[in-house]
C-alpha cells in the first residue's frame, strides 16, 4: 500500500474553487484578454479607489522593510471609524484570514462547528483544516434558519459562523433575528458575523453590530476590504472582538500576515467616504439593470443584498455548468456554484453598466 502524508480530515478537504482569472480563460478560450468581462469574484467593477494608490506608492519607498506586526496606523483607522479600542482589533490577510485564525484559536479537532448550507465555501474549509466536525443546518428561502441553527448548537459546538449578508445566495438577517439569536447562543460558543457585503446595505437596513461586540464577549465581527473597498487583490481584513476573544486571535495570527502596501492602502480605502458611496450607488444601478432583465427572461433569482446575484439558468442539474461553458466561449466570466449544491444556477457578480450588458448579451445567445 503507498504511503498516505497527512492526516485523514485533511485528504478529506475539497479544494476551493476560485473564479477562473481572465488571462486563464484568455489562453484556454483563445480570446483577447481586452474583450474578456469578469462577474465571477464580487470584485468591485471601479477597480482600487486613487486615494488607496496613491498611499500605496507612497509606502513603495519603505517595502525594503518588515510591515508594523501591530499594524499602528490600520488599527487606529478601524478604530475611529467603529469606535472600539485597539486591542479589540484583529488584522487579516483578507477576511478569510480572520475565519481561519477563528477556526485555529477556538476549536479543536473533533469538537463541532455550525454553520449553514449555501454559506461561504471557506467555512467548510476552516472548519476541515482544524479537524472539526461541519454541523451544515438546511437553508430556509436560500439564507440562514437561525432557529434551526440554534438548535443544532450541540455541547461540543464552539463556533457557528454567520454570513450577512449571505454569499452566494445573497439572502439578508434582519437585526431583530440576529439578536435574538445571539441572545441563545450559549456564552461558551463564538459566533463569527462575517459582514463582507455590509457597505452594500442599504442605510434603512445597517444595524450597529459592534454595539453587540461590546454587549457579546462570544461575538467576533468579520469585515473585509476586498469587496465595496475594492482593495481584493491586496488581502485585507479585520475581526473586532472583546479583548478575551482578540487576544487568542493574536496569538495565532502570523506576525507579519498584512503587508506594508495593504496596510496603508486600506488606512486611506476606509476613510474614502466618496469612493464607497459611489460603490454602493452603481452597485444598486447595475442590480435593477440585471434583475430586470432577468425578469424580462423569465429567469428566477434570489434577491440580493450583495453585489452579485444568483441566477436559475435551466431546470436540470447540468444547467449551470452548460451556460457557464457557454458563457466562457463568449468571453464571460462567471461563477458557477453546483459545488455549492446549486447545478441550476450562476452567480453575477455586478459590473460596470456595459460589462452587465455584455453578459446579458451572452445569456439571450445561450438560452435562445
Ligand atoms: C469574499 C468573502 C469573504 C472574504 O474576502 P477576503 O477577500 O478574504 O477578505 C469573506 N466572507 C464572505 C461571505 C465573502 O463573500
Amino acid at each position: 500500500m503507498s504511503i498516505q502524508f497527512g492526516p485523514e480530515y485533511v485528504r478529506a478537504i475539497a479544494p476551493y474553487q476560485a473564479g477562473k482569472p481572465i488571462s486563464e480563460v484568455a489562453r484556454e478560450f483563445g480570446l483577447d484578454e481586452a474583450s474578456i468581462v469578469k462577474l465571477a469574484s464580487n470584485e468591485n467593477p471601479l477597480g482600487m479607489p486613487e486615494s488607496a494608490k496613491q498611499a500605496m506608492l507612497a509606502e513603495m519607498k519603505e517595502i525594503g522593510r518588515y510591515p508594523d506586526a501591530n499594524g499602528f496606523q490600520l488599527k487606529a483607522a478601524v478604530s475611529e471609524k467603529y469606535g472600539v479600542p485597539q486591542d479589540w482589533i484583529t488584522l487579516g490577510n483578507g477576511s478569510n484570514d480572520i475565519l481561519e485564525i477563528a477556526a485555529h484559536a477556538f476549536v479543536q479537532p473533533n469538537q463541532s462547528v455550525v454553520y449553514a448550507e449555501y454559506s461561504f465555501a471557506v467555512y467548510a474549509l476552516a472548519t476541515q483544516a482544524v479537524g472539526a466536525r461541519a454541523i451544515v443546518v438546511p437553508a430556509k428561502d436560500f439564507g440562514h434558519d437561525l432557529q434551526a441553527m440554534t438548535k443544532a448548537i450541540q455541547p461540543d459546538t464552539r463556533l457557528v459562523f454567520i454570513a450577512n449578508p449571505n454569499n452566494p445566495t445573497g439572502t439578508f438577517l434582519p437585526a431583530a433575528e440576529l439578536e435574538a439569536f445571539l441572545k441563545q447562543v450559549p456564552p461558551n460558543v463564538v459566533v463569527v458575523l462575517d459582514e463582507a457585503y455590509n457597505e452594500y446595505l442599504d442605510p434603512s437596513l445597517q444595524y450597529d453590530s459592534i454595539a453587540w461586540v461590546r454587549q457579546y464577549p462570544n461575538l467576533l465581527v468579520s469585515r473585509t476590504m476586498s469587496k465595496a473597498y475594492g482593495l481584493a487583490g491586496l488581502r485585507v481584513g479585520f475581526g473586532i472582538a472583546q479583548p478575551q476573544l482578540t487576544d487568542l486571535l493574536n496569538r495565532i495570527r502570523q506576525p507579519f500576515n498584512v503587508n506594508s502596501l495593504a496596510q496603508a492602502a486600506a488606512v486611506a480605502a476606509l476613510n474614502d467616504t466618496a469612493f464607497l458611496r459611489k460603490s454602493a450607488e452603481l452597485n444598486r444601478s447595475g442590480y435593477r439593470q440585471l434583475t430586470r432583465a432577468f425578469e424580462v427572461m423569465g429567469l428566477e433569482y434570489v434577491p440580493s443584498f450583495g453585489n452579485f446575484v444568483l441566477v436559475r439558468v435551466g431546470q436540470d442539474d447540468g444547467a449551470g455548468a452548460r451556460v457557464n461553458l457557454a458563457l466562457l466561449k463568449q468571453g464571460i466570466i462567471v461563477r458557477p456554484v453546483g459545488a455549492y449544491g446549486l447545478p441550476q444556477w450562476l452567480r453575477i457578480s455586478i459590473g460596470l453598466p456595459e460589462e452587465n450588458e455584455a453578459f446579458l448579451a451572452a445569456l439571450k445567445r445561450t438560452l435562445g
